[in-house]
């Protein structure tokens, strides 16, 4: 068993999360139904089939017109047909003429306007009537012209993006009805320890029910990759080589939590050093969460996270959801804002601090964050109920209530 003995530098956060996410790559693409893309992201960029709209076509309910017609207010027209959405006009518009017009139906050739309903006086709703303007039109008043939208070919998604409903909206209205994107990626997550229980199971003295194994699978399934349940590995040395191997799916990432430390009964140090295995093993200069372990087994990236609940979830966001992303195709930013501290902060120590916090906005619109009282790493209960995290910097001054601060939302379903 390696011992930690001679004290490291603390590796800086930003420094992990490269090393992290170097050589990871998305799998393989795959074709998708847009109904069903909502999260999945791009594998290849997209041009649109259509130009949007495909004709020039009216924005209000009014009359077709020649705008030189209607220079004086009183001027008269004749209706000679009407043009509804889905049922066009075929004929041209000439002098003096103006056909009825519905919004989203297409405009008459010969038109170069719309007269809005309420700016005529119409003798009647049929054609032959007697239309007299009560508004003098602007040029192209009120008509949406061909390709006002998109053009036909135009690169609508482009490679990396994260489909949302209103990219489907796009894509379906550019004449797609599936696009390529990537495979979702597999995640592995092992539970280290002697103490766990599976949920359901009533805890024993000295017991406690596995949590965080939950947690993640939530989170994965939260970042769109799929997690796989490789269950809890005893705190003996190979337990968790073996149960990784045994996986019922091909992995591209494993988490663990838990036994990552040196301590007689933590044992992932030292299965990571055996035949097939790559260690790196690092003391992160943030809080919550020192230690972490990165490595391989038989070329699958791992990443060790912390056993305390807080830790290994705030890790999860700082180091593995930007992996999951990479992992997927597309790159994750997190959501930093500043905001107004409601009361004084002591001075940092060389550890990146993210603490778990409440974040409001005044009637003013200014976000204002209050950390919560207590930030032990094990309290679940406060983790859960915050909504934001307060990052400070290694060595940031002393902080009194007033004072701006960094703050990095979490995200309200991880
Ligand atoms: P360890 O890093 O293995 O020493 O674990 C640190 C702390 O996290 C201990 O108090 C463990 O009981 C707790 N812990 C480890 N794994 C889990 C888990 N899967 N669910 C909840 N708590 C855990
Ligand atoms: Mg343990």
């Amino acid at each position: 068993m390696p011992r930690d003995s001679k004290p490291r530098p603390l590796l800086p956060v930003d420094d992990a999360r490269a090393r992290i996410l170097e050589g990871l790559v998305p799998g393989d693409a795959e074709r998708c139904a847009l109904a069903e893309a909502m999260g999945r992201v791009v594998a290849s960029d997209v041009a649109s089939r259509l130009s949007l709209p495909p004709e020039a076509v009216s924005a209000m309910d009014g009359y077709a017109i020649r705008v030189a017609d209607c220079q004086t207010v009183g001027a008269t027209l004749t209706r000679i047909g009407e043009s509804a959405a889905g049922r066009p006009w075929d004929g041209r518009l000439g002098p003096g003429q103006a056909v009825r017009i519905f919004t989203g139906a297409v405009v008459p050739d010969g038109a170069d306007g719309i007269i809005l309903q309420e700016d005529v006086e119409a003798g009647s709703e049929t054609d032959g009537a007697v239309i007299t303007v009560n508004e003098v039109p602007r040029d192209g008043q009120f008509i949406r012209p061909a390709g006002l939208d998109v053009t036909a070919g135009d690169i609508i998604l482009t490679a990396g993006t994260v489909m949302s409903a209103r990219l489907i909206s796009l894509a379906t209205s550019a004449g797609h009805t599936d696009i390529s994107v990537w495979r979702r990626p597999h995640i592995g997550v092992l539970s280290t320890g002697d103490e766990l229980v599976l949920p359901g199971d009533v805890p024993e003295r000295g017991q406690i029910i596995s949590s965080n194994a939950t947690y993640l699978a939530a989170f994965i399934r939260a970042c769109g990759a799929v997690p796989v349940d490789l269950g809890i590995a005893r705190d003996r040395a190979g337990a968790m080589l073996e149960q990784v191997r045994a996986a019922s799916l091909p992995l591209d990432m494993v988490v663990t939590t838990g036994g990552a430390s040196v301590g007689t009964h933590d044992h992932l140090v030292s299965d990571l050093s055996s035949a097939g295995t790559e260690l790196g093993f690092w003391k992160i200069a943030m809080r919550p969460g020192k230690p972490l372990l990165h490595g391989r087994i038989d070329g699958i990236p791992l990443l060790g996270l912390p056993g305390n609940p807080v830790s290994s979830a705030v890790c999860a966001n700082i180091f593995l959801r930007p992996a999951i992303a990479q992992l997927s195709g597309s790159k994750h930013r997190p959501q930093m804002i500043a905001a107004e501290l409601t009361e004084a902060l002591r001075e940092n120590d060389q550890r990146q601090d993210y603490l778990r916090s409440s974040l409001r906005y005044g009637e003013d619109g200014r976000a204002r964050v209050t950390p919560a009282r207590k930030q032990d790493s094990s309290m679940i209960s406060i983790y859960a109920n915050a909504d934001a995290l307060i990052v400070r910097p290694p060595f940031d001054a002393a902080k009194s209530a007033g004072d701006q601060v960094m703050v990095m939302r979490l995200d309200p379903l991880m």
